[in-house]
């Protein structure tokens, strides 16, 4: 990783929260926890004033917590409840507009913090979401290095695969060659889709056997830092493509170069998710490109920013974002080839390689 921006991070949140008139924040989203201060235990509240970061967690990280979190947040280890915890650092102070997250807080727990004399919630929406959005030198760098240790996995596979073999299968066999080589999880569950199946875009691998001269579709990826790469290709499994399938394959490949030679920090999610769906639209297959063009990578596989017809705001510089475009056609198959983009502020930069040539193994 490079430098360490954590304090940054922090010292950017709370120039939001005061634009916004806000004493605090309470971060519950565990991403945004480990964004803000490395801690990557999976229960915890920050409470982060425009004075002070606080994380409070329990007995199972008393170790973890303070070597990961102990530089820039002051860690409470509770043993029994967080919340009432949180009761008691809040209430010797003055009554606080507290920031929450809309998209994390449960109910249960808005209504433990409405009973606290000394908080006044007041519902956010992806404050830390957005800064995330945007990201710095070392998590390019880890989503590079993700995408690459994919990669790497794939190629070393490629040579194994062929007709009779399940999904299932191939899906192991895939998984474990990404831990081999350090994946540290599956950023999500690897899809494994054969013949007919590769037109079910979140298909899960099953007991099929992939048939001779079908498509095989693999969307998949690597964590390395935290930071997720996702990858889909599809492959010819036993034969050589036939015409259908060669000029199908031709126009996702087309509309994927179209998308990241002409990507560009400003436009708007909805004009690059554009440049992808005119060129399937033009070949006559809008209908079958139904689901978004990408979405944003970093600590979680979907993030912000969106590359979508609903999406018009603007794509922020420093953005990571995927590029999949897609043809699915029920009962014949599908094709998908997806690839990770850094929006540099000098334009789209790979960070996977983007290799759409066709497949066949025979
Ligand atoms: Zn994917
Ligand atoms: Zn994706």
């Amino acid at each position: 990783m490079g430098a360490d921006r954590r304090g940054n991070r922090q010292a950017d949140l709370r120039r939001r929260l005061t634009d916004l008139g806000l004493d605090g924040i309470l971060v519950t989203s565990a991403p945004n926890i480990r964004y803000l201060t490395g801690f990557t235990g999976s229960a915890g509240i920050l409470v982060a004033t425009t004075t002070h970061t606080t994380l409070i967690t329990d007995f199972r990280y008393a170790e973890q917590a303070p070597t990961e979190a102990g530089d820039v947040a002051d860690i409470m280890v509770e043993s029994s409840n967080l919340w009432e915890r949180l009761r008691r650092v809040l209430e010797p102070g003055p009554k606080r507009r507290l920031g929450i997250e809309r998209n994390h807080l449960t109910v249960r727990d808005a209504d433990r913090l409405s009973r606290m004399e000394a908080a006044e919630a007041v519902p956010t929406t992806d404050l830390v979401e957005d800064l995330r959005a945007v990201k710095d030198e070392g998590e390019v760098e880890a989503i590079r290095a993700a995408a690459e240790l994919a990669q790497d996995a794939l190629s070393e596979l490629l040579p194994s695969i062929g007709p009779g073999q399940t999904e299932l299968e191939i899906a192991a066999r895939l998984e474990l060659a990404l831990r081999v080589r350090g994946s540290e999880w599956h950023p999500f569950e690897t899809i494994v889709a054969s013949g007919p199946r590769s037109a079910l875009p979140h298909a899960r691998a099953s007991g099929r056997r992939v048939g001779v001269g079908e498509w095989l579709l693999i969307d998949f990826g690597a964590r390395l830092s935290g930071y997720c790469s996702d990858l889909t290709r599809t492959i010819l499994v036993g034969g050589r493509a036939d015409q259908r399938q060669r000029e199908i394959y031709g126009v996702v490949a087309a509309a994927h170069h179209a998308a990241i030679a002409g990507l560009t920090p400003g436009l708007s999610g909805r004009e690059g998710d554009a440049l992808a769906r005119d060129v399937i639209e033009a070949a006559g297959f809008g209908e079958a490109f139904g689901h978004s063009l990408g979405h944003g990578l970093g600590l979680e596989v979907h993030e912000g920013p969106r590359l979508s017809r609903t999406a018009p705001e603007p794509l922020p510089a420093g953005a990571v974002v995927t590029v999949e475009p897609g043809i699915y056609l029920q009962g014949w198959g599908g094709v998908r080839l997806e690839d990770d983009i850094h929006l540099s502020a000098t334009g789209a930069q790979r960070l996977s390689d983007c290799r759409t040539e066709l497949l066949e193994l025979h």
